[in-house]
């Protein structure tokens, strides 16, 4: 049999593929929203009472009582048994990237054998699921006993349906025994809870009075690729790692730019639209959607919602992405880099903080005391990125996504903060005293306002910059699209948290002397964390080598390649603090999360080269010499002939098979070490031995795959899994 009768096979598939029935969806004021038990539905069906203790609850994040909890539990169970449910589930975010859910069924039988349905407050508020095959690092060491999960009543209990059946799933944290976070959702409302403290206390001092609690908010941008199933079935690397652990670059790739923004294939779009449909009835706003720069690539962007329930929303996007291309005879890849050569997939996570009574505090604002209160809130995130960039890069480190920093397409693997000419000049001024003028009204005969009128959207959008300001927000575009915003968003809010706090006690100590001038003090604070911190603001080109030169030695800013690097950073002792100082994590739980990430990064890094393995030696070697074979066979048949076949061909080749097998055996007995000091050093190994000798692999392979006869080659080469739809 030819290698590459399954290649022929999938594509005559795809040819020859009916289209998916589709009907029109109804109109999008019946689909809003329809499978979600949100506050409007609560409203229909409690009681007065009943409702204000709930709205109170899911605004404020105060404990439902025993008693509400039974009311909202019957009027929940009424409304899920109308539209067919009969299983319900706690769906939870461990340490993983991954969702969790145990579904249980709503009935029970009674002593006649009745069956009946039950659902009560406490089965709403509280779960058991048997946690102990999570990963939770030294937590798991130090406490044997299960995690059990309960209700996040600040994220709305939500429907999901198969084609026959329907379960209720209630959005829910996940903790152990004693109280520790094994999860991603507990630190980041705990995150939103320090930075609303702190930001409290800043509001304070400048004197505003009616102050609600303040939320942090997210709009994550999705890139994703899509590659047809018939091919990616036949890759057992798409399949098990996400990625193409070989391929050689095809004649077209990415260079003509002819798919960025381009016409969206029909087929996809009847995909995007069932994805949307789907989204739009979980009350998930998706808003854009778009070809991206790499062919097969695309984005899907929702409106940007509370950080909590964006978080819990993109996660559920991420499953109906996976699910629904399934059905359309796609598969969808999150990883982050999928083919070599050509752009690899981010996550823009769209970030600011903001309440009902000043709005958003990113936002520059109309007056000149908007604009104090934003260029405090602005400078808090400069010094946060200063101070902790190991940790921002720590919380998108994985070993997926570091193929993506630092490459010529992605942020580098530096964090800097791009603020936009505008607003870089008027932090520069600030640092360089310009506008700290005296008491006597100089500072307004400025022109305050001008001077901090920005253009909303400046056109010029520093794309190379891992953290940019984009008008009304901050941009963290470093975060790899297969992972969960709920890290990045932590590690932002924890960061804004503790340099508001700094900023308040700075601000407080200034305004305390007689006659202190508000608008003086905010630039003396200002000027002060400038000359501390200003190092981190960048408006240049982040790809380029200058940059990452002058970064590290002229700036003092830590260029960080690998995760191996990376993760470290979790247990700087600065981090450490910070993090028990805001009450987001504790030491126990911080160790927890560096030991799963760790555990992660070498499971995956392990699991991709034992593939490599595999298939270097199952599938393209044996193409090789079939090949080598058949010319063999056919220069003995010439020389019988009289006529001399050019070996040199068969030479390269059976040069490049011994060197790929070569490789091959080195990886192997690399593969075979194991006795790790520690996860930093198991973790370096990794990074350094291991990827390398995968790579040797690789180039060996490239080469065979442009050298074996086409029809001997047994895996799908990129211009099909890329161009063929
Ligand atoms: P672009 O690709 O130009 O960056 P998109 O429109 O694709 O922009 O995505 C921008 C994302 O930022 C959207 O999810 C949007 O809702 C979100 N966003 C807009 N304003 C804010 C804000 N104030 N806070 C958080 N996210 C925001
Ligand atoms: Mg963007």
């Amino acid at each position: 049999m030819s290698g590459n009768e399954t290649r022929v096979q999938a594509i005559n598939n795809i040819t020859n593929r009916e289209p998916m029935a589709v009907s029109m969806p109804e109109p999008l004021s019946e689909m809003w929203a329809c499978d979600v038990f949100n506050l409007a539905k609560m409203e229909e069906s409690l009681s007065k009472n009943a409702f204000k203790a709930v709205k109170n609850t899911v605004h404020t994040g105060a404990p439902l009582d025993a008693a509400t909890a039974d009311v909202v539990a019957a009027a929940m169970k009424e409304w899920a048994l109308s539209k067919g449910v009969k299983f319900f589930s706690h769906i939870f975010y461990p340490m993983t990237n991954v969702t969790a859910e145990k579904h249980d069924g709503l009935i029970i039988t009674n002593a006649d054998g009745v069956a009946i349905t039950e659902f009560t407050g406490s089965l709403l508020i509280k779960g058991e699921p048997d946690g102990s095959s999570f990963p939770n690092g030294s937590i798991r060491m130090t406490n044997a006993a299960r995690g059990y999960t309960a209700w996040d009543p600040t994220s709305p209990v939500f429907i999901m349906h198969t084609d026959n059946g329907a379960t209720l799933m209630i959005p829910s944290v996940f903790m152990s025994w004693t109280g520790e976070a094994l999860d991603k959702k507990i630190p980041l409302l705990r995150s939103n809870q320090a930075m609303n403290e702190a930001a409290q206390k800043v509001l304070s001092l400048m004197g505003e009075t009616e102050i609600a609690p303040l939320n942090s908010s997210c709009g994550a941008e999705q890139e994703y690729f899509l590659v047809d199933a018939n091919f990616a079935n036949s890759r057992p690397d798409l399949l098990l790692a996400g990625r193409t652990l070989f391929g050689a670059e095809p004649a077209k790739g990415q260079q003509f730019d002819d798919h960025y923004f381009g016409a969206i294939p029909a087929r996809v779009q009847v995909f995007m639209q069932d994805v949307e449909d789907q989204l739009y009835r979980l009350g998930i706003p998706a808003k854009t959607h778009h070809n991206e720069v790499a062919p097969g690539q695309f984005e899907i962007a929702p409106y940007f919602e509370a950080a909590n329930v964006a978080a819990d929303h993109q996660q559920l996007m991420m499953t109906l992405l996976k699910m629904t291309a399934k059905k359309h005879g796609f598969v969808c890849l999150l990883h982050e880099k999928p083919f070599a050569g050509i752009n690899g997939s981010g996550k823009h996570v769209n970030w600011s903080v903001g309440n009902a009574t000043q709005g958003n505090l990113l936002d520059p604002g109309q007056t000149p005391h908007d604009n104090l209160n934003f260029l405090l809130f602005c400078g808090a995130v400069i010094r946060g990125v200063h101070l902790h960039g190991p940790l921002l890069r720590a919380v998108i480190a994985s070993a997926s996504n570091d193929h993506r920093l630092g490459a010529n397409e992605a942020p580098p693997a530096i964090l800097s903060v791009y603020l936009g000419d505008q607003l870089e000049k008027v932090f520069q001024d600030i640092k360089d005293g310009k506008l700290a003028t005296s008491k006597a009204g100089g500072l307004m005969k400025l022109g305050l306002p001008q001077i901090l009128h920005f253009e909303r959207d400046p056109g010029d959008r520093n794309r190379t910059s891992p953290f940019a300001f984009t008008g009304n927000r901050f941009e963290f575009r470093a975060v790899g699209s297969s992972q969960s915003v709920s890290g990045p968003l932590v590690a932002m809010n924890t960061i804004l948290a503790d340099s508001l706090d700094w900023i308040a006690g700075k601000l407080e100590a200034r305004l305390k002397k007689k006659g202190a001038d508000q608008a003086e003090a905010v630039f003396a604070v200002i000027k002060e964390l400038m000359e501390e911190h200003g190092n981190a603001v960048f408006g240049g080109d982040g790809y380029s080598e200058e940059w990452h030169k002058a970064a590290v030695e002229e700036r003092g800013l830590k260029n960080i390649p690998t995760t191996a690097d990376a993760l470290p950073a979790l247990q700087e002792k600065s981090v450490k603090a910070m993090f028990r100082k805001t009450g987001v994590l504790s030491a126990v739980e911080l160790k927890s999360r560096y030991e799963v990430y760790a555990e992660q990064y070498i499971l995956s890094i392990e699991v991709e080269a034992r593939l490599v393995v595999d298939m270097a030696k199952t599938m393209i070697y044996p193409a090789a010499i079939q090949y080598l074979f058949e010319l063999s066979n056919t220069s003995v048949g010439m020389a019988e002939m009289g006529v001399d076949l050019d070996n040199s061909v068969a030479k390269s080749i059976a040069d490049e098979a011994n060197a790929m097998m070569a490789a091959v055996n080195k990886l192997s007995a690399a593969l075979e070490k194991d006795n790790f000091s520690n996860a930093e050093k198991h973790m370096q190994y990794c990074a350094n031995e291991i990827r390398g000798l995968m790579d040797e692999v690789r180039v060996h392979a490239d080469v065979l795959e442009t050298e074996v006869a086409d029809d001997l080659w047994p895996l799908p080469k990129y211009r099909e899994m890329l161009f063929i739809k």
